[in-house]
């Protein structure tokens, strides 16, 4: 295929490359005439291992060619690949001015084109906010267009690589997504990326601007962690390497899809007290823990926020279906169901309890006193189904995938239902009135 490359920077240099090395004819493009001129003479304008081979091998087999005019680049290609900066604006958001120029030379480079008929795919690699190409790439490509479909799509294929193993990363992705709604840009970019070894996953715009958002909050999360637990067990005489390295080899809880699904608050017996506990530790030894500290409060604000979303809509009788801290155990401990339930009897809603695992006669020891402390009249919010707590409910908040539960919904549907675990199913996602907490 026929590719300009836009941005001839880390992303850049690197994706020329690889595609030139992988058959494809490549032009790419940078405002700087520096990199460009580097690249024209066989070096790359960045440091990655292997790059400057690759480079070198494109340009003198002719497969990669530069140039600082971007319509120069786009003319006659099939698709062109924004890999343009994306800096911080003042404020922290996202400068896309680089991005939008880049588009802009994109639509007058194919208004002007010499084969005005050939599909051509824009698609943005730069790390770019999602709404970003629905609400401004291509309404900028429209203006001077016309509306997209037969001439030309759009797309979102976020960059995973590292620096520092750029190339590697390149040819080795942890998974590529082309993020459109054009079949013809998913079938073009499924073409242009054949080499690797899974095909590209096709999903909505935003899905895929978010997911690259998601992929680096959790990795500074992660480095964040690691650090946060250090700085405390240092002074507690334990060299946390070791810790951390027997922590990552738990792929199952620790390492693993576990615990990374949204959804409602944790709780439970050990989360929050042993949270409480660490936080105790580094107040103990003088040491902040803002990220592991902020997890409790974020917690809350997830209880507080479902509790607005209960209250801000009419409406005084809530069935609360489920309500031990997770499906298949009746421990009430610190669940932020009870919390939920506490908080709406006190501003004087009708709640109406159900949970499938919980027996009020089976109750004993602290469980019991955690829910006879919170709620001391829990027999009488009690429902014996979920089909009784539906009974006469303005809006059911579920945190309870128990078939039961389901069909009891799917029978007698309140007119609202706020699902807390995304566990339901598709008849009950249909039906009018349901809302995901966070989808
Ligand atoms: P970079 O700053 O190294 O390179 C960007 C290049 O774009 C520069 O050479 C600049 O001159 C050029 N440019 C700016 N406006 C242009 C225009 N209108 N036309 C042509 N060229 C133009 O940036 P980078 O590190 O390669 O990152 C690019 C994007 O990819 C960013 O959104 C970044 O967040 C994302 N990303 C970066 C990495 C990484 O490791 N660096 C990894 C994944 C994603």
């Amino acid at each position: 295929m026929k590719a300009a490359v836009l941005g001839l920077g880390y992303v850049g240099t690197v994706t020329a490359a690889a595609l030139a090395s992988r058959g494809h004819e490549v032009c790419g493009a940078d405002i700087d005439a520096s990199k460009v001129e580097m690249i024209a003479s066989g070096r790359s304008p960045v440091i990655e291992p292997g790059l400057d081979e690759l480079v070198a091998a494109a340009v003198s087999s002719g497969s990669l060619r530069t140039s600082t005019d971007v319509g120069e680049a786009v003319r006659g290609a099939d698709v062109s690949l924004v890999c343009v900066g994306t800096p911080s604006a003042p404020g922290g958001g996202t400068d896309l001015g680089y991005v939008m120029r880049a588009v802009d030379d994109i639509a007058q480079a194919l208004r002007d084109s010499a084969r005005p008929k050939a599909f051509h795919s824009v698609v943005v690699r730069s790390t770019v906010p999602p709404g970003t190409v629905d609400d401004l790439v291509t309404p900028a490509i429209e203006r001077t267009l016309g509306p997209a479909g037969a001439a030309y799509g759009t797309a979102m294929c976020p960059e995973f690589l590292r620096e520092g193993s750029g190339v590697a990363d390149f040819f080795d992705p942890p998974f590529t997504v082309v993020g459109t709604s054009s079949a013809a840009v998913a079938s073009a970019m499924t073409e242009l990326l054949g080499f690797l070894d899974a095909p590209p996953r096709v999903v909505e715009v935003r899905t895929a601007e978010a997911l690259k958002y998601a992929c680096n909050a959790f990795h500074a999360t992660k480095v964040s962690f690691a650090n946060e637990l250090a700085r405390v067990f240092r002074l507690l005489d334990i060299d946390s390497r070791q810790v951390m390295e027997l922590f990552c080899e738990d792929h199952s809880l620790n390492i693993s899809p576990r615990y990374l699904r949204p959804g409602f608050a944790f709780g439970g017996p050990c989360l929050p007290k042993d949270l409480r506990s660490l936080l105790h530790m580094a107040r103990m030894n003088n040491v902040d823990l803002p990220m592991l500290a902020g997890t409790l409060v974020s917690n809350d604000l997830t209880v507080a926020e479902v509790v607005d979303r209960i209250t801000i809509e009419g409406g005084l009788v809530v069935a609360l279906l489920g309500l031990s801290f997770k499906a298949s155990s009746d421990d009430l401990r610190e669940s932020p169901n009870v919390q939920l339930a506490e908080t709406l009897l006190g501003k004087g809603y009708q709640v109406k309890i159900h949970d499938p695992v919980v027996k009020p006669s089976r109750l004993v020891g602290t469980n019991l006193q955690f829910v006879e402390s919170r709620l001391p009249h829990l027999q009488r919010f009690l429902a014996d189904s979920a089909l009784e707590a539906l009974d006469g409910a303005d809006v059911a908040v579920v945190c309870s995938a128990d078939a039961a539960v389901i069909d009891a919904l799917i029978a007698r549907p309140p007119k609202r239902i706020l699902d807390l675990n995304g566990e339901l199913g598709e008849a009950v996602e249909a039906l009018h009135g349901y809302e995901g907490v966070g989808w």
